[in-house]
């Protein structure tokens, strides 16, 4: 019998890609991407690795499993409710709604009563003003630093911001408040030390070449010790004799006061304390999308609103629909987690530890990047061996447990109970790996 070469039974090109699964993934994958997928499943073929009667279900398989996206989701297993490298605060189910229904085209800056052009984010920002009546003014950006950024650019022109040297705070991956402020041609007015800064020291600091007085929350890093510093209330009353904008910049973005975290400012209490504008990140303890909030005295913000830099950081509208539902709504998974009841994380942390038969150790959640530095939030943690974090990240679904001490510890306090299911099979299977792995090692 003559041999036939399996590689010419490899489906060709043309007749791959018109299949009809092939022509549906075309709503979702760019024909670059398709054709990619195409070459890689022939080439297997041409290796041998599958024979040819496997390309087309590979295909469509690979297909299947290819995102638009690479970004994967994750289970934050960590305890750290605000967690930097995953994208900080998860968005409710509310504002996922208004995310996706503001996908489309949208009335974001249009009066639909009489077709004019309307004030963009009027939404957003008459919800913050329900939420926070202690404002006159709201005005939504990009992000915290933009915010930080327009205030300071545009407050002091020509002119000083002053600073207290116990709050140049750098907030991660290097970057700096002061470098950023600067970099728009802020002029900075250090006073007091970094330990101690009194009122006498902003006092002889103001002057007629003063723009604006800062004051920055120090969200990642507490100062212990021998310390003062000059509370918002004491400042304003100097600010406010001399005619000059005392600006707050919060970080973490409460609303009003959390009974949870007690040293945490607020934007409510900052403005009574005398703030005539405050900042701060929707996507922290607000647990909103990624914004920048500044709130606060009519005459200032809209005199930033209209600073040509205010064009350059403009919050985009799916932020904007994300940022009005969670704060309209009701309690965001941030919100859920810092709150989380004690018992019932014990409850259902006992539930996973009987089925996979491991320990349950006390673990201490953080609020993480968005704040409340150092203040635990007591719960319990399922442990494993170290070197199950490294299956669970790989996963399907992916999770991301904590390494600690040589342990790889499961902490659900940031976990909704809808996905205690998930993370039980997930870490069934990483365990399987783990425990096939051993075996073959010992034998
Ligand atoms: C987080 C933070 C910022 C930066 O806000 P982003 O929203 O991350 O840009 C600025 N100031 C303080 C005090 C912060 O905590």
């Amino acid at each position: 019998m003559e041999h036939i070469d399996p590689r010419r039974l490899i489906p060709p090109t043309n007749e791959l890609l018109a299949l009809p699964p092939v022509h549906r993934a075309r709503t979702r994958l760019h024909e670059r991407v398709i054709r990619e997928l195409v070459q890689e499943v022939q080439e297997q073929a041409r290796r041998g690795e599958i024979p040819p009667r496997a390309v087309e279900p590979a295909l469509l398989a690979a297909l299947a499993a290819r995102h638009a996206t690479t970004l994967t989701p994750v289970l934050n297993a960590t305890g750290v409710i605000v967690h930097t490298n995953l994208g900080r605060a998860p968005l409710s189910i509310g504002a996922v709604e208004a995310l996706v229904a503001a996908s489309g085209y949208v009335d974001v800056e249009l009066d639909l009563s009489d077709g004019n052009r309307s004030r963009r984010g009027a939404g957003a920002r008459a919800a913050l003003l329900a939420a926070c009546p202690a404002a006159e003014e709201a005005l939504v950006v990009n992000n915290g630093a933009a915010a930080l950024v327009l205030a300071t650019t545009a407050l002091s022109r020509n002119a000083e911001v002053v600073i207290s040297r116990g709050e140049l705070v750098e907030i991660g991956a290097g970057f700096r408040l002061t470098d950023l402020m600067e970099s728009t041609g802020a002029k900075l007015r250090e006073v007091g030390t970094t330990n101690r800064t009194h009122l006498h020291d902003y006092a002889s600091a103001l002057g007629p070449e003063t723009g604006c007085v800062l004051k920055v929350h120090p969200s990642n890093f507490r100062v212990d010790g021998f310390t003062s510093a000059v509370s918002l209330r004491e400042l304003s009353s100097l600010t406010e004799a001399h005619g000059i904008p005392l600006v707050a910049d919060l970080g973490s973005g409460l609303l009003t006061p959390d009974p949870h975290l007690p040293d945490e400012p607020d934007l409510a209490s900052a403005l009574a304390a005398g703030a005539d504008v405050v900042i701060a990140s929707g996507d922290k303890l607000l647990g909103g999308p990624q914004a920048g909030l500044l709130m606060g005295r009519k005459e200032i913000i809209t005199r930033l609103a209209r600073h040509p830099l205010a064009r350059a950081v403009r919050a985009d509208k799916l932020a904007l629909a994300a940022l009005e539902a969670t704060v309209a709504g009701g309690p965001p998974p941030v919100v859920q987690a810092l709150h989380a009841d004690v018992g019932q994380l014990r409850r259902r942390t006992n539930l996973l530890a009987e089925k996979l038969k491991v320990p349950v150790i006390p673990h201490d959640g953080r609020v993480g990047g968005g704040g409340a530095a150092g203040v635990p939030l007591p719960g319990w943690a399922l442990s494993f061996p170290e070197a199950l974090a490294r299956l669970l990240r790989a996963g399907n679904p992916a999770v991301l447990p904590r390494v600690h001490n040589g342990y790889c510890l499961i902490d659900l306090r940031c976990v909704p109970p809808s996905d205690d299911e998930r993370i039980l099979e997930a870490t069934r299977r990483a365990l399987e790996i783990l425990e096939a792995s051993d075996a073959s090692r010992a034998g």
